[in-house]
């Protein structure tokens, strides 16, 4: 069996699949276990297409010859196939293999002399540091990962296998292979949170805010899932459930004599995706119409940087909408953008601050002038403010102080699910309770 590739003259796969089995063995009669170091060029593909066949492989051998030279004598070399090596380190401890394959990065960093032209190489690297009980299959695969997270980082260091990690990238392909379906077999639902008049407590609106109540894992929260939905193209249809669900319980609320003296708004969010559908504006026509509500009940909060892609379609949707009669809202203001013109051309009728700003109001004097001058600017532009984030009894009259007239936060309530929102609605005239 040839054992050697022939370009680099360096062992293969099988080579160092059976220099991991000798040195597992050693490390079972009590010897530290061997450390694993992959590596892999960054950009070789392209490297490859832009200097051609015969200039890569002189590149591989000299970065073949470079890793050779700056591993140590007892350390083993090889070549799995392409661009990827590997240096297998008998029995070393975390610390100094992590030194070794920064040492061997290191060496790889000058210019390599193509003749008529020079490149520049850079790699990344991941480390395992073998189990007792572990294959050698086994310990390549978690090398592998950890490579995979250090070209992630990009920043030219070694990463050591972390299962901690691997945990939550398993996780992370689970959700979005589930997601799918969970929307489907009704695993999101949503909690609410009032949206209050500061000067009376009165609820003007409360925000449907999504989880997903997982059988294995409980409640995962929308900053997990949202993002990957997104990602992925599940958030049309994550979307789409959310307004469903959300208007339709608006209108159980608004049928219900027990639930009906308060009058206010459904807020949703909506992600930027979302506008760039051509049916988004029938969906909302079509969910409110399906629970008999007017336009009017329903807000639609968008991020700034979802609002101002400057693109016409999002322009049209936008324009759609508010034609429509549904209220438009600016979510997280003040986290996106510095200037403030759009604030004025797009038609839009709420802003709501971030919550950093209510924070910062604890830590010095000065950051309420600042919010009031925020709410003046919004006033301004004939807009009505809502602060989010307010925690506390001194926020609430602070922001009041300043002529803030609406707000949302842990302090009037937390996110709570249908039915104890419901509750709320049937015992309380205001908020906080
Ligand atoms: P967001 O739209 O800014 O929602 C407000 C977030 O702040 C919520 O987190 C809420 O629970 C939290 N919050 C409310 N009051 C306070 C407070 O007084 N203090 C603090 N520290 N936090 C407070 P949640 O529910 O985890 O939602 C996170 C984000 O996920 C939302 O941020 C929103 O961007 C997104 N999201 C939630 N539901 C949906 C949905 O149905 N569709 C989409 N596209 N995004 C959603
Ligand atoms: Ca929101
Ligand atoms: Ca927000």
């Amino acid at each position: 069996m040839r054992l050697r590739t022939p370009l680099t003259g360096l062992g293969n796969r099988l080579a160092l699949e059976e220099a991991l089995l000798l040195a597992q063995e050693s490390a079972v009669h009590g010897g530290p276990p061997p450390a694993l170091l992959l590596l892999d060029l960054d950009g070789f593909r392209d490297l490859k297409r832009s200097l051609g066949h015969a200039a890569a492989d002189q590149v591989l051998m000299t970065v073949a010859m470079r890793i050779r030279s700056a591993a140590g004598e007892h350390d083993v070399v090889t070549r799995l196939g392409g661009d990827e090596f590997a240096v297998l380190l008998p029995a070393t401890p975390v610390a100094r293999a992590t030194a070794a394959g920064n040492r061997i990065l290191a060496a790889l960093e000058p210019d390599i002399d193509l003749g008529n032209e020079t490149v520049r190489c850079r790699a990344s690297m991941g480390l395992r540091i073998a189990e007792p009980d572990q294959t050698p299959a086994d310990i390549l695969l978690e090398a592998d990962m950890a490579l995979e997270e250090s070209r992630a980082e990009g920043r030219n260091k070694v990463r050591n296998f972390d299962p901690a990690t691997l945990l939550a990238r398993q996780l992370q392909r689970q959700i979005v292979g589930e997601l799918g379906q969970a929307i489907d077999s009704d695993q999101l639902v949503l909690y609410f949170q009032p949206i209050v008049e500061l000067a009376t407590g009165k609820l003007q609106g409360t925000e449907a805010l999504v989880r997903w109540d997982h059988p294995e894992h409980g409640l995962i929260m929308p900053d997990r899932f949202i993002p990957i939905a997104e990602a992925s193209g599940l958030i049309a249809k994550l979307g789409r459930w959310v307004l469903r669900a959300s208007v339709a319980q608006l209108a159980a609320w608004r049928n219900d004599p027990a639930t009906a003296k308060h009058d206010f708004t459904m807020r949703i969010n909506v992600s930027a995706p979302d506008l760039q559908s051509l049916e988004f504006v029938d969906d909302v026509r079509e969910a409110l119409a399906t629970a008999g509500l007017p336009a009017q009940a329903l807000v639609l909060e968008l991020t700034e940087s979802a609002i101002i892609q400057n693109n016409e379609l999002d322009r049209y949707t936008l324009m759609s909408l508010h034609r429509l009669g549904v209220g438009l809202e600016i979510d997280d203001f003040g986290t996106g953008y510095s200037s403030m013109g759009y604030l004025r051309k797009l038609p839009v009728d709420h802003v709501k601050v971030d919550r950093e700003f209510v924070r910062e109001l604890d830590k010095d004097d000065t950051q309420l002038k600042f919010l009031a001058a925020i709410q003046q600017v919004i006033r301004s532009c004939g807009l009505d403010g809502i602060w989010e984030g307010i925690e506390t009894a001194e926020q609430a009259e602070a922001l009041r102080s300043i002529g803030c007239t609406s707000g949302q936060g842990y302090y009037f309530g937390r996110p709570v699910p249908g039915t104890d929102f419901t509750e709320q609605l049937k015992r309380q005239l205001t908020w906080p309770a």
